[in-house]
């Protein structure tokens, strides 16, 4: 028989219950046993679900509060000094390292001050880790023993899990050295780390679990030759264990070709690939296994939402038993479900003729379930399923939904002049004095608090409570208070706050043709914060102005520039569902046309400031190298020029980036006129040379958007002093790190306030010297 898997679950709850719980918790209006009870009901729900649709291997310890990276930091009492500290609980000293902490003494607790550690992208993914942060002091040893406490919550819910945990070759390599200990090689760690593992690893099998799936998802990356090696050194250390269970190494999101002979015959139970994204890797994988290890094949893709098409995925898992026997394959997801929304039987009101194309978490254990079946008992044994399936994936094939001619054609006669700005920065430069900007000018990201009032508004505007004219004077009004906010903290460059934006992304794709929604996609972007992602289904373009009446309105109530804002093409194709009947540079080039034509518009509504934000653009870097990444770093920066290139010199090209190892000769290739990056959390000095000879204007992000905490305006002067060492003055741009959305307003007064404060206490220092 055939075992059919799942990598891991989404843990926010069908409902966002996760999200609800914590951020009540945060403000002091839920208790720990409130938020520990809701945490542990979801997974009992996940559980049971899973049985339920017969899933034979389901995972535990997929689970988090914030995030299941820093779960291990914290499990492994990887915690800097700053946090430990304050000897705050355990889930405390999650938060506090998850989003910084900042509160005041009480009578019982002394005054807690404590910045989150650094924040990235998850890989390809629109996920974010918190990094591990490794010193010379660091002390490996069990704090606590969360994957044994869930295991053993499942087992008496009569449910057998496979624990899965970050194996230690990527949870070094994913990690950094704390900013006092930078000459730490995180890779000579991993002796005093295995010991850890091992301990938890024996209380796992000594609690019951006789397999656990280990991540080691670095295993599609290009790996330096030290870290081919420590799998060898890691999986013999604990393949030698008698007293732990079983291992399953896990790769997902691509290729682990290259590094198949760094873990060919480690003494493990076997090995788990993406052959969603890579199913060439097959033989390879297979060639790799010694006589008794079994491959676990990832067919149903845990990144996307189409329906997967049986018939070809059963074929697929055939080929592979045909060679290794029923016993030796499992089928799984690709990797864990947790990019995935929860269930598509909460879109209500959805279009049925394109809802039948999707699959969301849920579905897919049906769909791993059955592929299983299908190769243990024959297709006849799943026929109906399988007509229907066939009736969905040819209908999406042959629907007129996903063909635009005009949209095509117009792709077709783009010449390389239209990817080019009229002058080169210096001329535009000069072009642009007319905005007359001071030396260092200060400005934001873009979005300004999200209060309760904005989303009641939004709802009720949705729902038909209130019109479209009662709505409309609602933003009016949010506009006049964002702008006179900017005008009396004296910032230089304004926005309008973007309140009528539901998500950056998920705002855009509701104004164009070619999208869908759900209503209730929701997906893990990082702690709390959750997004829903559109869904790319067709040709992509734009009926009408999208942002203009917004950025116009804003510049007609103030005398300052007021910068409009964009959602960049690269952006949007990455934080939605793409399609896969297309290419990813084809539907970018589509969302970049339709771009085109709004910051034209702009421009003719007077906006003379326009950023074009592309906060993914590095998510969305191939993996590796090779062709595919010498191909995406030419289109995707043509995406973006394609987008903003039609603009005359005198208009000022804004763009953004975040949260992600950014390579400056990707941002160069972008010609934008100004550059805001996301840069508080770096504190390796060699980050600030990084972008040193970047040719245009920069903003270096001053203070971290994701905490409460509000920098003193001493240190925003010593961190700019910081960055004078390195860029000219007349270059520097004074910006926070991010948008301002999930901030409250008492904070971002004061955040604000001290960085324009000592904005202008440069500019005095040279206006005088
Ligand atoms: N303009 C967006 C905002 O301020 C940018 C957000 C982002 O980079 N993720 O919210
Ligand atoms: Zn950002």
């Amino acid at each position: 028989m055939v075992l059919s898997s799942v990598l891991g679950f989404p843990r926010i709850g069908a409902h966002r219950e996760l999200k609800k719980i914590t951020e009540a918790y945060w403000a002091g209006k839920a208790t720990i046993d409130e938020l520990v009870k809701t945490g542990k009901d979801i997974r009992a729900h996940n559980w049971k679900l899973q049985k339920d649709a017969g899933v034979d291997i389901i995972a535990s310890n997929d689970f988090s509060y914030y995030d299941h990276i820093l779960d291990l930091s914290l499990l492994f009492n990887v915690i800097p000094e700053r946090y430990k500290k304050y000897n705050l609980p355990n889930i405390d000293t999650l938060f506090a390292m998850g989003r910084g902490l900042q509160r005041e003494a009480t009578e019982t607790s002394p005054a807690v001050d404590v910045p989150a550690l650094e924040m990235v992208k998850w890989f390809d993914s629109n996920y974010h880790y918190v990094r591990p942060t490794f010193s010379h002091n660091t002390e490996f040893k069990l704090n606590g023993q969360k994957p044994v406490d869930e295991y053993l919550e499942a087992k008496e819910l009569g449910i057998d899990t496979r624990p899965v945990l970050l194996g230690p070759v990527s949870f070094l390599f994913l990690g950094k050295d704390d900013k006092d200990s930078l000459d730490l090689s995180l890779i000579s760690l991993l002796p005093k780390l295995l010991p850890v593992y091992a301990e938890i690893l024996a209380k796992l099998a000594a609690a019951g679990a006789t397999s656990v799936q280990i991540d080691e998802p670095i295993l599609v990356l290009d790996l330096p030759e030290e870290y081919k090696t420590a799998f060898k050194t890691a999986y013999k250390f604990l393949g030698e264990k008698t007293d732990i269970p079983k291992i399953l190494i896990a790769s997902y999101f691509g290729d682990a070709r290259p590094n198949i002979d760094a873990i060919k015959g480690l003494p493990v139970a076997g090995f788990h690939y993406d052959f969603v994204r890579v199913p060439e890797q097959i033989d390879d994988a297979i060639d790799a296994l010694t006589e008794k290890q079994i491959l676990s094949v990832g067919i149903v893709d845990g990144r996307n939402i189409w329906k997967t098409d049986l018939s070809k995925a059963i074929d697929f898992v055939e080929s592979a038993k045909s060679k290794l026997g029923a016993d030796r394959i499992i089928v799984a997801t690709s990797s864990s479900l947790l990019h995935t929304p929860v269930d598509l039987k909460n879109e209500g009101k959805s279009d049925p003729t394109i809802t039948d194309w999707f699959s969301f978490a849920t579905q897919k254990l049906d769909e791993v379930v059955l592929i299983a079946k299908a190769v243990t008992d024959g297709k006849d044994s799943v026929a109906d399923a399988l007509a229907a399936n066939k009736k969905s994936i040819d209908a999406r094939a042959s629907s007129h939904i996903t063909l635009d001619r005009a949209v095509r054609s117009r792709l077709e006669s783009v010449t390389e002049k239209d990817s080019k700005r009229k002058a080169p920065f210096p001329e535009r430069l000069d072009a642009q004095q007319a905005l007359n900007l001071p030396l260092f000018p200060t400005t934001t990201i873009g979005s300004f608090p999200q209060t309760k009032e904005i989303r009641v508004n939004r709802n009720k505007y949705n729902k038909g409570d209130i019109s479209k004219e009662e709505y409309e004077k609602f933003i009016q009004k949010e506009i006049d208070e964002v702008i006179k906010f900017q005008e009396d903290i004296d910032l230089d460059v304004l926005v309008h706050g973007e309140p009528e934006r539901n998500d950056m992304v998920q705002y855009f794709g509701e104004k164009l043709n070619g999208f869908a929604f759900t209503t209730n996609g929701w997906v893990q972007s990082y702690g709390s914060r959750y997004v829903r992602p559109p869904i790319i289904v067709g040709d992509i373009s734009r009926p009408g102005p999208i942002t203009v009446k917004e950025s116009k309105y804003a510049q007609s109530i103030t005398t300052k520039p007021v910068k409009g804002m964009l959602t960049g093409p690269v952006t949007i194709l990455r934080w939605s569902f793409p399609r896969n009947d297309i290419s990813a540079k084809d539907q970018s080039l589509q969302l970049a046309l339709a771009l085109r034509d709004e910051v034209h518009d702009l421009e003719a509504a007077g906006v003379k400031i326009i950023q074009v934000d592309e906060p993914a653009i590095r998510e969305g870097l191939p993996l590796r190298a090779g062709k595919e990444r010498d191909e995406y770093v030419k289109w995707a920066p043509l995406s973006f020029r394609l987008a903003t290139s039609g603009v005359e010199n005198d208009t000022q090209i804004h763009s953004h980036f975040c949260y992600s190892d950014l390579d400056p000769a990707h941002i160069k290739a972008l010609d934008a006129d100004v550059v805001s990056i996301e840069f508080s959390k770096k504190d390796d000095p060699n980050y600030i040379q990084e972008f040193a000879d970047y040719p245009n204007h920069i903003g270096l992000g001053l203070f971290d958007i994701h905490s409460p905490r509000v920098p003193p305006q001493k240190e925003f002067e010593n961190r700019i002093s910081e960055i004078l060492k390195v860029y000219p003055k007349e270059k520097l741009w004074i910006n926070p790190d991010c948008g301002l959305k999930t901030r409250k307003w008492d904070e971002v007064k004061k955040q604000l306030t001290n960085m324009v404060n000592a904005a202008k206490v440069f500019r005095e220092k040279y206006a005088t010297a």
